[in-house]
């Protein structure tokens, strides 16, 4: 399968390599950074058999030093300390291979190596850094975008909370975005992060924040994703990795410009409370918000296109999930969760919602979706058996 470089939006200054063993043109996008192989710093996530692509890798690049990040979502005191090992080494480039949070964890390490600033003091509001190391993101599962992103989530679980880094020198220098890579990755982690690809590019299309531009990518992501993700115990062959891996790609697009919305401001107290995995707890309430977003008004719209632009944008959005153009939209996807062998959110008792609801108010991604929300609204939306309630009169969205 072809190898090329893929057109970008223009807010994404990030270099895109695309196709099956694009891995292989490593070297050649460093030669491009003039970054020397003995200089180049690798961080990634935990060695193991089942990444033999990851030794080899590494073996064809022995010069360099490498750092593995100890956990999958590496909290602030397990980033000071990679951030220190990283200074010791001096490099001149930093190499992320991994799935999001080893991306995210090396855009951090990258933009504070050559500086005195720590992890906290940065999340802090410390003054960042005028100038990061080059970063090249590999990334080795496909739903976070992180690779074309200026931005870095880091779970602080001492505080409890989700913190997060956003500044025009996170987006990495080049990205190789290889479908190959993703083969070994079990089923789990590959759902997580392929339903993390369909509400990114869902939000990332109907965000106060998109521009038609990026909004377009995120409807695009968003039926990539569901076209390729695996429903029924299917395994995904190589095309339906390809897709997968773009949908994703241009999910990261979308909310490099766009941002995330209401679904993933709910999705980290689901994620720190109850261990949900990122994807599927922001899935959990995509039906009911995307049917809340349904109700807009001029009244209570954000979106400075105006709510008949949204409730347009809601329905390329459905027609892209291939959901009904009209009626509830929220039993056809915990239908698709059921099928992916996850639980619905009426499915798990344990969650308290008004608590995951109070935590998730105040964040500005709450500010960022189409309809203003508040502590009532969500907890209407979110209330048991809400989805299975007939809602707001039909809207009739071929109009808006
Ligand atoms: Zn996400």
């Amino acid at each position: 399968m072809q190898i090329r470089e893929l057109p970008r939006p223009r807010h994404v200054p990030t270099r895109v390599l695309f196709g099956h063993g694009a891995v292989a043109r490593l070297p050649e996008l460093l030669r491009d950074l003039g970054v020397p192989a003995e200089d180049v710093l690798f961080v990634t996530g935990r060695r193991s058999p089942a990444k033999p692509w990851l030794t080899e890798l590494l073996a064809a690049h022995r010069s360099s030093a490498v750092l593995e990040q100890p956990e999958s979502h590496p909290g602030v005191a397990t980033l000071e300390e990679l951030l220190d090992a990283a200074r010791a080494h001096a490099p001149s480039a930093v190499v992320a291979v991994g799935g999001g949070s080893v991306l995210d964890g090396a855009k951090v390490i990258a933009l504070l190596a050559r500086s005195r600033v720590g992890v906290e003091a940065a999340l802090n509001g410390a003054r960042l850094p005028d100038e990061a190391l080059p970063l090249v993101a590999v990334p080795t599962t496909s739903g976070t975008g992180s690779e074309v992103t200026g931005t870095a989530t880091v779970w602080d679980r001492v505080a409890g909370r989700k913190r997060s880094l956003e500044t025009p020198r996170l987006f990495p220098a080049s990205a190789v975005v290889d479908p190959a890579l993703t083969a070994t990755l079990p089923r789990e982690p590959l759902v997580s992060a392929g339903l993390d690809a369909l509400v990114q590019g869902v939000e990332g299309a109907w965000a106060v924040r998109a521009t038609r531009a990026s909004a377009a990518y995120g409807v695009r992501a968003a039926a990539m994703a569901r076209a390729a993700l695996p429903i029924d115990g299917r395994a995904l062959d190589g095309e339906a990795r390809r897709l997968l891996a773009l949908g994703s790609l241009y999910a990261g697009y979308a909310i490099a410009r766009g941002g995330t919305t209401a679904c993933h401001a709910l999705s980290y107290p689901l994620t720190l409370r109850y261990g949900v995995p990122h994807g599927v707890a922001c899935a959990l309430t995509l039906g009911p918000v995307l049917e809340f977003n349904e109700g807009v008004s001029p009244e209570d719209c954000l979106h400075p296109e105006g709510a008949a632009h949204v409730r347009a944008m809601l329905a390329r959005i459905r027609r892209a999930l291939g959901l009904p153009a009209t009626g509830p939209a929220a039993p056809a996807l915990d239908r698709l969760l059921r099928a992916l062998g996850c639980a619905p959110l009426a499915a798990r008792p344990e969650v308290d919602v008004a608590a995951v609801i109070a935590e998730a108010v105040t964040s500005p991604r709450m500010a960022n979706n189409p309809r203003a929300i508040d502590e009532r609204s969500a907890a209407t939306l979110l209330a048991p058996g809400a989805a299975a309630r007939p809602r707001q009169r039909p809207l009739d969205l071929a109009r808006g």
